[in-house]
């Protein structure tokens, strides 16, 4: 058997289609219609500007009126959170996107808490999260790469109800929410994390249908550890040396891409499988704002 590659790159540029023509059909209804982002971003980390830059540039390419506040390393956590209150209260901003990690002497769980629940598109505030955990509370909205899996499983046909799935990892923005959505979608779920024993790892990813590995390790899910048809999708962003690229570095996944390709049913590659879903699941979770907003969901 080899494995029908999950092509997350098209399957985000079709949604990023829909989404370009949705903004533009509701502006030409109506002219004030205008999905606004604002990011922020606090100190210079070059990872979290060239993430602010790709989340800009794909914003302006849909129609979203994109605008990053760059701010100093050293602000105050007050500061900050008087920012974080205005842009609150001002009503013209639909999405508001705290460009993380913080440095070290603010207080991120106490920021991302900061953004109202309405604006919050990350969806890492407690409100935001507390919904998906209740049995029947509707999340305003999910965090990106949850939402960007669950779309991908979806759009991939795979059947979630009734099958063992497997969730590697339990972060409050990746393996926590995952599991939780897999769950209310009928899924039997068992999350591993750091302190599984790697026999455990190996009994519950023997018996799963869908695995989902969200670690940070390459190669922690390797082909003698899956059964034959499982879906295996890869969140995993790691760099691993690699003499024959210029900068001695390639990019993968958390997943052994070749042992697996054999014996899954389908599979995400890294890079262009979960990476471009979370990107979109921005954009879109913009635009459900400003619908929110506009009073038109
Ligand atoms: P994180 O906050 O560091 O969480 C990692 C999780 O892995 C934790 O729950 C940890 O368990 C678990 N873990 C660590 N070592 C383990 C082990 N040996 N066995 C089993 N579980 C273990 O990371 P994250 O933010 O969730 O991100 C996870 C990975 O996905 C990273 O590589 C990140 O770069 C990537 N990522 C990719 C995207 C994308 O769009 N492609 C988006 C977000 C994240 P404990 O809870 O016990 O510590």
């Amino acid at each position: 058997m080899t494995a029908e590659i999950i092509d997350g790159k098209a399957i985000s540029s079709e949604l990023r289609n829909n989404i370009t023509n949705e903004i533009k059909q509701l502006k030409s209804i109506n002219e004030n219609f205008q999905p606004k982002l604002i990011i922020i971003q606090v100190g210079e980390r070059p990872d979290s500007s060239t993430y602010v830059r790709m989340k800009l540039k794909s914003s302006s390419e849909v129609g979203i009126d994109g605008s990053l506040i760059k701010l100093s390393n050293d602000i105050s956590q007050d500061s900050l959170l008087e920012k974080i209150h205005d842009l609150n209260n001002d009503e013209s901003v639909h999405g508001i996107l705290i460009q993380l990690p913080l440095p070290s002497h603010l207080d991120e769980e106490k920021i991302t808490n900061a953004v109202k629940q309405e604006k919050d598109i990350d969806g890492f505030s407690e409100l935001n999260l507390a919904a998906i955990f209740k049995k029947n509370a509707v999340a305003k909205f999910i965090p990106c790469t949850p939402k960007g899996i669950m779309y991908l499983l979806n759009h991939e046909n795979v059947k979630i109800k009734n099958k063992n799935v497997v969730v590697c990892g339990r972060s409050d923005i990746v393996g926590g929410p995952l599991s939780k959505l897999l769950e209310k979608a009928g899924g039997t779920v068992t999350t591993v994390h750091s302190q599984t024993t790697s026999d455990q790892l190996k009994f519950y990813c023997q018996n799963a249908d869908i695995i989902v590995s969200a670690v940070g390790i390459a190669n922690f899910i390797t082909g003698d550890l899956i059964k034959p048809g499982c879906v295996i999708i890869d969140v995993g962003t790691n760099y691993v040396p690699d003499d024959s690229k210029k900068s001695g570095q390639r990019m993968c996944g958390d997943v052994d891409f070749d042992s697996c390709l054999s014996k899954a049913s389908k599979i995400t590659p890294v890079p262009g499988g979960v990476g471009p879903m979370t990107v979109v699941m921005v954009l879109d979770n913009v635009l459900q704002s400003a619908k929110r907003s506009a009073g038109l969901l």
